[in-house]
């Protein structure tokens, strides 16, 4: 099944690479010209009064970039994708490894001599487990979020201070799980039939429950969150808010500068802890317009009820995992059980066979799920130009995120691997409306 996979990833990876040539050929990158400010373009534009050709101007947004960071944005998203692959390769040999070692069911034998409360030997397995793979993912994890970070200058932590954060990740992590996996194990127990369509149910309510904490106890573990104080830029920001009957009277900033050189923001939480929240990068960074045209991206997910609508979707999604899950761990625990030491679904040694299953399952669905988040980006991009009227602001943050997000793939990567439209998409989608919007 590994072997098929990967063949299948080879051949995905094979014709994005030949399509991305194609594309590549059809519309050369136009000639780097001296960058245009936006006010240059539109008084030329309107002292020769030329029609608005909207593929020209996505071209000369696009060819802002210069060849040297479309290479080094390219190279770094690009490797992101196989990144995903030994990721989740990885993440089998772990599996693989607690198996076929016989040590998941070992750390079983220990939780249960340890205490005999059974919920409590599964929170004892499940925090070993965490802390194990952890480790064991450490190599991975180090050069994946410090080493080729900062190989790409978006990282601008120190080595204790990413170390520090990663502890703390661990502990959090550890909690978390042993909380999930004890409800998880108690339906697999009790449930003997219908534990995989009550094990979605229990994988949605941890989601709520991660989605309602993770705003007010975790976050604030990694960053400074506060109310943003500058009335220039955050007077406009609720007057936009309040425009599109969001009753807010703060915003919120963070110090992500802390991590990396990012620019970001995010709609987060759930019911009463959600937030509308901008890194510090985009508030240093950008000018008003930009920084409305994301605001009013994030106003778009809150309007438009996202998080809901993904709550919903992600359970319909963790059903079929769950089904999934009830089919293969049987089908492999037939063939190798007896070795693996693992008795049926309710033991907590086969919970690297769980997790392993789950993996391939998220795997596979990967363009699935990149495609239903992408949709729902899409959704808040055409509100934001609709609440911001800021198509340029909205174009040139576009071309920002163009630092750590490949621009201008083929259409079939971009359907792949993007959780976001590519800034390609975003251009064009701006231009397109300001071209329906030049009187205004
Ligand atoms: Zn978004």
């Amino acid at each position: 099944m590994r072997s098929k996979l990967s063949c299948c990833w080879m051949l995905v990876v094979v014709c994005l690479a030949a399509g991305s040539g194609l594309v590549a050929q059809e519309e050369p990158i136009a000639e780097p010209t001296e960058p245009m400010t936006e006010m240059a373009v539109a008084e030329e534009r309107t002292v020769l009064s030329e029609p608005f050709d909207v593929d020209a101007e996505v071209e000369a947004y696009l060819s802002r970039q210069t060849p040297e960071e479309k290479a080094r944005s390219d190279a770094y998203f690009e490797g992101g994708y196989w990144l995903q692959l030994w990721g989740f390769l990885y993440a089998v040999g772990v599996a693989w490894l607690l198996l076929g070692t016989g040590l998941s069911a070992r750390m079983r034998d220990l939780a249960e001599r340890i205490v005999r409360w059974r919920p409590l030997q599964t929170a004892l397995y499940a925090i070993g487990y965490v802390l194990l793979a952890t480790v064991l993912f450490f190599p991975f994890t180090v050069y994946q979020g410090f080493f080729r970070e900062h190989k790409y200058d978006l990282a601008t932590q120190t080595f204790s201070g990413w170390l520090r954060d990663w502890a703390v990740e661990l502990g959090v992590s550890a909690v978390l799980f042993a909380i999930f996996f004890m409800a998880l194990y108690g339906v697999f127990r009790k449930l003997p039939r219908t534990w995989w369509l009550w094990g979605a149910v229990v994988a949605v309510v941890f989601l709520v429950f991660v989605l309602l904490i993770g705003p007010v106890y975790i976050d604030p573990l990694f960053n400074t969150y506060t109310a943003l104080e500058d009335p220039a830029v955050k007077d406009p920001i609720l007057s936009q808010a309040r425009s599109n009957g969001i009753a807010v009277d703060n915003v919120y900033q963070f110090d992500a500068s802390r991590q990396t050189t990012r620019v970001s923001a995010n709609v987060s939480g759930f019911l009463g802890t959600m937030a509308i929240r901008l890194n510090d990068n985009l508030l240093n960074r950008c000018s008003l317009a930009e920084i409305q045209a994301v605001m009013a991206h994030e106003i778009g997910h809150y309007v438009l009820n996202h998080v809901y609508e993904m709550i919903i979707v992600f359970g319909i999604v963790l059903v079929v995992a769950f089904a999934f899950v009830r089919w293969s761990f049987d089908w492999l625990r037939g063939r190798w059980g007896e070795n693996w030491g693992v008795a049926g679904i309710g033991d907590v040694a086969g919970m690297p066979l769980l997790v392993a299953l789950l993996a391939v399952y998220f795997f596979v669905m990967t363009p699935v799920m990149n495609t239903i988040i992408r949709v729902n980006e899409a959704e808040a991009d055409l509100f934001a130009l609709h609440a911001s009227g800021e198509p340029d602001g909205f174009a040139e943050v576009a071309l920002k995120l163009g630092e750590y997000r490949k621009l201008d793939p083929g259409p079939v990567e971009e359907w792949v691997f993007y959780d976001h439209p590519s800034g390609r998409s975003r251009i064009h989608m701006a231009m397109t409306w300001k071209a329906e919007h030049l009187e205004e």
